[in-house]
C-alpha cells in the first residue's frame, strides 16, 4: 500500500517537473525559425557564396573582367569573359561563371580584386539536387537582386552586341595605329631636310 501512494506521489512530482520545464520555455524567446518560410539573420562575418557588389553610386557591378580573380582561385573555378564597349573607357564582364561546387571560401578572388567588385552572399540555401546547381552566373544572379530591391537591371550583352563592340575596337586601334604611322612618315623629310 505504502509503495502504492510512492508511485502516486512519484509520478505526481515527475508531472509537476515536466509542466514546469514546459512554462519556462513558454515564455521564453523563441529561437527557431519557420524554414523555408523565414529567412535567417547571418552574421556578419558569414561567407556565403562570393558575389558581385552592386555599387551604391552606379547601381551596378564594378568588375573590369581583369581576370585577376580567375588566375588566382586555387580552384580554377571562374570562367568570365569582357569587352570594351564603345565610349567607355574600360572593359565590362560579359560573363562570369562561379562553380561553387569547387569553392574553398579562401577570400583569395575578393582580396586579389582591383576593383573591390566582390564580396560574401549571405546566402545559406546552398543545397541542390545536382551539381550543376551549384553553379552561379553572376550577371544574371545580379539582375535578380537587383530587381528584387526596385534598381535598373544590368543587361548582359548579347553575342551579336559583344561581336560589333569588338569590331568597332579593332577598327578604332586600326586606325590609330595608321594615323601613328602617317605622322611618322610626315616627321621623317622634315627631319632629313634640317640634317
Ligand atoms: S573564394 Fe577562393 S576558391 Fe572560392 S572562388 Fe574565390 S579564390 Fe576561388
Ligand atoms: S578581379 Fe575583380 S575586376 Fe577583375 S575580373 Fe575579378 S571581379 Fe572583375
Amino acid at each position: 500500500m505504502i509503495n502504492y501512494f510512492k508511485d502516486v506521489l512519484g509520478g505526481f512530482y515527475s508531472l509537476l517537473a515536466g509542466m514546469a520545464v514546459t512554462i519556462r520555455y513558454f515564455v521564453k524567446p523563441i529561437v527557431t525559425v519557420q524554414y523555408p518560410r523565414h529567412k535567417i539573420e547571418m552574421t556578419p562575418r558569414y561567407r556565403g557564396y562570393p558575389q558581385l557588389i552592386i555599387d551604391p553610386e552606379t547601381h551596378t557591378h564594378r568588375c573590369i573582367a581583369c581576370e585577376m580573380c580567375s588566375r588566382i582561385c586555387p580552384s580554377q573555378l571562374i570562367t568570365l569573359d569582357g569587352t570594351k564597349f564603345p565610349g567607355e573607357k574600360q572593359k565590362r564582364a560579359t560573363k562570369y561563371i562561379h562553380e561553387h561546387q569547387y569553392c574553398s571560401l579562401c577570400g583569395l578572388c575578393t582580396e586579389v580584386c582591383p576593383t573591390d567588385a566582390l564580396e560574401y552572399s549571405k546566402e545559406y540555401r546552398l543545397a541542390g539536387y545536382r551539381r550543376e546547381d551549384a553553379v552561379i552566373d553572376h550577371l544574371v544572379l545580379l539582375q535578380h537582386r537587383q530587381y528584387a530591391v526596385g534598381l535598373p537591371v544590368t543587361p548582359i550583352p548579347t553575342e551579336a552586341e559583344i561581336a560589333a563592340a569588338i569590331a568597332e575596337e579593332a577598327a578604332a586601334k586600326e586606325a590609330k595605329a595608321k594615323a601613328a604611322e602617317k605622322a611618322k612618315a610626315k616627321e621623317a623629310p622634315a627631319e632629313e631636310v634640317k640634317k
